[in-house]
């Protein structure tokens, strides 16, 4: 940063971050706006058995087109979000939306639905239990279709009324995950000890994996681990064949990424099951 600010430096960089900070207000604004007039639409990406390439599941992403600043991706308006109190909102409408569309999926193929959760929707446990709850019986989605995505930062501690919220719902049913594991810092004992069953491993991973030997051992060694402790395991971000082989060849049970497909509308997504529904028919 002081490199590119050269001589005058010190202006620049106040500049610079005037922008940034202007980025957010407008963001901050626009998001506001964005929720209230139902710009957020939800796209699924399918989540596949490797073994034999069916759709299992989807997962459910925020997608926010602006007017005037385009495609703002959910890595900037989450975090933004997080931070002005709007991933409430957020989530419960990725969490309605997403139910509705699950609930229909049903009646072609048993699929499970994942959406994503914020530690900071956590902050109101029992709230968020309650919701989760009354979504459910809302939509008729069965609790077991539900897999809730969550990040290991949720985990730093021990904490009673999370650890008592997520045993609830695990006896309801409901599929507990970490998304892009490897990429924090939380014991695994924790991982049982808070009702998960399930690991996604970072993309991140997966990428290396033809350039890096230490990212091949690391997905070996996750996919192990994950065994003997009787998780299951998606690979997200799945590219090429290669990874495919490697990934079935370690004993990775799930995957997802822009080789199968990319995250679509609920239309796409809808003809894609059906697709498949036919084709297992015909064969
Ligand atoms: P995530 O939950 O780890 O989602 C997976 C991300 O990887 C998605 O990015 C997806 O489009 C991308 N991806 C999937 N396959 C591939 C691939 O083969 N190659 C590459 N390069 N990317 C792939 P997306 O949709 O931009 O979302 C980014 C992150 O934003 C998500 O990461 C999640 O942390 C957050 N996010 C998105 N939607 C929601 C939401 O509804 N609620 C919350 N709390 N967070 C969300
Ligand atoms: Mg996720
Ligand atoms: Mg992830
Ligand atoms: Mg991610």
């Amino acid at each position: 940063r002081a490199k590119d600010a050269g001589r005058n430096g010190f202006s620049f960089y106040n500049e610079n971050m005037n922008l940034d900070v202007q980025r957010k207000l407008t963001l901050n604004g626009r998001l506001h706006q964005a929720i209230n007039s139902d710009e957020i639409e939800i796209y699924y990406q399918p989540i596949l058995d490797l073994a034999s390439g069916r759709i299992v599941g989807a997962e459910a992403l925020m997608r926010w087109t602006d007017s005037e600043l385009g495609v703002v991706s959910p890595e900037e308006f989450i975090p933004l979000s997080e931070k002005n109190g709007l991933i409430h909102k957020l989530g419960d409408i990725v969490l309605m939306t997403a139910c509705e569309q699950a609930a229909h999926w049903q009646k072609i193929s048993p699929i499970k639905i994942a959406i994503n959760f914020s530690s900071v929707q956590f902050r109101y446990c029992e709230q968020l239990q309650a919701r989760i709850v009354e979504v459910l019986a809302q939509t008729g989605l069965p609790a077991d279709k539900l897999d809730m995505e969550v990040t290991e930062g949720l985990l730093i501690e021990e904490d009673n009324t999370l650890m008592n919220m997520l045993a609830y719902l695990k006896q309801l049913g409901v599929e507990l995950s970490i998304d892009d594991f490897g990429t924090g810092y939380s014991a695994l004992s924790y991982l049982q000890k808070f009702s998960f069953s399930k690991l996604k491993i970072d993309r991140a991973f997966i990428n290396k994996m033809a350039s890096s030997k230490a990212d091949r051992a690391l997905v070996t060694a996750i996919l192990a681990m994950a065994k003997s402790l009787e998780l299951k395991v998606v690979a997200e971000g799945i590219e090429d064949e290669h990874q495919v082989e490697f990934l079935q060849s370690h004993g990775c049970e799930f995957g997802q990424g822009f080789l199968f497909s990319r995250p679509v509308t609920a239309e796409v997504f809808t003809q894609q099951l059906l697709d498949q529904e036919v084709c297992s028919a015909i064969a």
